[in-house]
């Protein structure tokens, strides 16, 4: 096992016609990834997910910086010589070999003796269900159990430095989904690899994971356990892609001491303020001010006068909650209220100030003491 630390990292890849200059598909980054650690990364297709996992790997090579194994550099190293087992979206299986000999194949490469690997072999079908078809060819599978071999090859050595896995779950069947993340979280346990989990699902990515890297177009907008980006996402893409719905991001005023979404005040706490203030805001015209609230924590209620007013849109009924789809001054947001919640004919909104957070230009309005590992100037460019 080992920390991961991409220092200075960042990709391009090489441009179609020469001359051309190509974006980063990887903006410049630098990211410590704990040894030990359960980690999800976690954002839309085409954010560079693929790209920095094969980084890590050695399947693709960083334009820029370097990428170090508790502080060896293996930049220059190839995959084989990094002692790193990576799986991938789409089944990677030997197709004439049994079951058995597929997952077996990993460890007689690495020389290890018989009795050790059958017995590896066998607690790895046992662990994905397929000890009743140890002895069948790989051909004649389902496209659910080759991804499920492929899932073993990546687990079945307990000598890796770190266990990559890319979109794993994609092609297998919902109900398996659940139960092989189940599996994965109980071998992270039992072994303490480092695991790194791409994903574009957040559900998978909060439940697997200890930290989750939430990353958009080539940058890393926040690193932090799943209750941080729920409770205080960094940035608005953090808030909006997390949550189900997403967090409501309204345009604001700020005056100094409260917030003002179309002329309708909304109230801060005093230290979001007293930050706010220190740094200008209210005086600044050219800061795009936002607040950033959850749906959880809109309350409604019937009582006139003890909020804002609001005009109820739209009531979706979502099993355990109902959603509201409401609209403040010209702006969209959501509620959500839990199942069988009187729905008020004229609707006022309370948004508690613990729960209402700013945004200046994308990023959240905070003291230094809540500050997460990902660095703020990244970020900015990124805004
Ligand atoms: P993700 O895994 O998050 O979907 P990728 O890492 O595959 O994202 O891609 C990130 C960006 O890099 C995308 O814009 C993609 O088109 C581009 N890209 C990926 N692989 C290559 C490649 N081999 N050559 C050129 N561009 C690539
Ligand atoms: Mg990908």
């Amino acid at each position: 096992m080992a920390s991961i630390h991409l220092k200075g990292l960042a990709h391009r890849y090489p441009a179609a016609s020469s001359g051309a200059t190509v974006p980063y598909a990887l903006n410049p980054l630098d990211q410590v990834w704990d040894d030990g650690g359960a980690y999800a990364l976690l954002g839309p297709s085409g954010c560079g997910k693929t790209t920095l996992l094969n980084i890590i790997s050695g399947l693709v090579r960083p334009s820029e910086g370097r990428v170090l194994f508790d502080g060896d550099d293996v930049t220059d190293l190839p995959t084989e010589q990094r002692n790193i087992a990576q799986v991938f979206q789409f089944p990677v299986v030997y197709d004439t070999l049994s079951v058995a000999d597929n997952l077996a194949f990993p460890l007689r490469n690495r020389g290890l003796e018989k009795a050790i690997i059958d017995a590896r072999v066998a607690e790895t079908l046992v662990m994905l269900g397929l000890e009743g078809r140890a002895h069948e060819r790989a051909r004649s599978l389902s496209a659910d159990d080759k991804q499920k071999i492929s899932l073993g090859r990546g687990l079945v050595r307990t000598d890796v430095r770190a266990i990559l896995f890319d979109e794993p779950l994609t092609v297998i069947d919902p109900h398996l989904k659940w139960q092989l993340r189940t599996e994965l979280k109980k071998i992270h346990e039992r072994f303490g690899h480092t695991m790194i989990y791409v994903t574009h699902d957040q559900t998978e990515a909060l439940t697997f994971a200890d930290k989750v890297v939430v990353m958009d177009a080539g940058v890393i907008l926040q690193v932090g356990t799943p209750k941080a980006l729920f409770d205080r996402p960094r940035h608005t893409f953090v808030g909006t892609f997390i949550g189900s719905p997403g967090m409501n991001v309204l345009r604001c005023e700020f005056d100094g001491e409260q917030a003002f979404v179309d002329g309708v005040k909304i109230p801060l706490d005093a230290a979001t303020c007293s930050v706010a203030r220190g740094r200008g805001l209210h005086e600044s015209t050219s800061v795009r001010l936002e607040i950033g609230i959850r749906p959880e924590a809109v309350t409604v209620s019937g009582e006139p006068k003890t909020g804002p007013a609001v005009r109820l849109i739209a009531v979706e009924d979502l099993g355990r909650h109902l959603l509201l789809r409401l609209q403040l001054g010209s702006q969209p947001l959501c509620a959500l209220l839990p199942e069988g919640a009187e729905i008020p004919e004229q609707p006022t909104l309370h948004f508690d100030p613990a729960m209402t957070l700013l945004y200046a230009d994308s990023l959240l309005v905070e003291g230094t003491d809540d500050t997460e590992q990902t660095s703020a100037v990244r970020v900015e460019a990124y805004a």
